[in-house]
């Protein structure tokens, strides 16, 4: 988060709107986890320390509050894009959300921000098309689990396999064919991975005609990334950030909430940031 604060505090972001996330209410958790997983969270926080949820999954004091803003956050950027008075949001938030599953938490993850998010503008501002495009190097288990039985939401993952968490072949599809998977060969570089969005993603998502597009933009498939073995720059983030905003316009004026998930880098996630936010704030314009 400092690193992503520091890239965004040049001169050239200045025009950004800066909104802190408010805490997600319980009825936004409730749109995707059944209570008894959010009261098992919440008794695993500990006063003080850490607490292992799973190998890779801790918490700490503060981590419930960070989670549930980011929920909340994601809910509160929909709402100020579907009223009109931003054109397109960049929620950042640690720790990310397509991991967890509907009782699970998993890389990382405590809550499914990105499917709250779709099913709060279904709910809320009684959306029928939500799309949402997971460009992160991992494939988003959990928003496929969320949103598998969900016909009013498509769920798009490009996703390096083989890669932990192991799923997201393209033969998952969801229950009303409303999920797509787009594994990606180690070693894929910018202009594959634009292709295939080109051939793949991009035309799946134009027939779709998304009201809404939601984005879980983790910046772990850059090339300088420990995580993962994709080849991709800045420049390519930048790219696939306009087209998704190109389709966005098409559709829907415009409308895009894009939300945080993996980048490990901390200096290929700072220009990667920047790089996605600036396109974000030209295609808003
Ligand atoms: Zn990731």
């Amino acid at each position: 988060m400092d690193a992503i604060a520091a890239a965004l505090a040049a001169a050239e972001f200045d025009p950004l709107k800066r909104l802190d996330a408010p805490l997600a209410e319980d009825a936004q958790l409730l749109l995707c986890h059944p209570a008894d997983y959010v009261e098992r969270i919440r008794m695993a926080i500990p006063a003080a320390g850490i607490y292992q949820l799973d190998a890779d999954t801790h918490v700490s004091s503060g981590s419930l509050t960070a989670a549930m803003r980011g929920a909340g956050g994601a809910c509160h950027a929909v709402d100020l894009v579907m009223q009109g008075e931003a054109g397109n949001a960049f929620v950042a938030m640690r720790p990310p959300g397509h991991h967890a599953e509907r009782a699970t938490p998993m890389g990382f993850c405590l809550f499914g921000t990105v499917a709250i998010a779709a099913r709060h503008a279904m709910e809320r501002h009684g959306l029928r098309r939500v799309a949402v495009v997971d460009f992160d190097v991992h494939h988003g288990n959990g928003t496929q689990d969320l949103l598998w039985d969900e016909a009013r939401a498509l769920f798009i993952s490009s996703h390096q396999m083989p890669l932990w968490p192991g799923t997201g072949t393209a033969d998952e599809r969801g229950a009303h064919g409303n999920v797509m998977n787009v594994p990606l060969a180690p070693g894929t570089d910018g202009p594959a991975f634009r292709r295939i969005y080109e051939d793949l993603v991009l035309p799946q998502l134009d027939r779709f005609a998304p009201e809404l597009l939601l984005i879980s933009a983790g910046f772990d498939a850059h090339r300088d990334d420990p995580l993962a073995q994709l080849a991709l720059t800045e420049q390519d983030f930048a790219w696939v950030t306009g087209a998704l905003c190109d389709i966005a316009a098409r559709h829907c004026d415009g409308r895009v909430v894009s939300t945080l998930e993996g980048g490990y880098d901390l200096e290929a996630l700072a220009a990667s940031v920047a790089a996605h936010v600036r396109v974000l704030m030209e295609k808003a314009a």
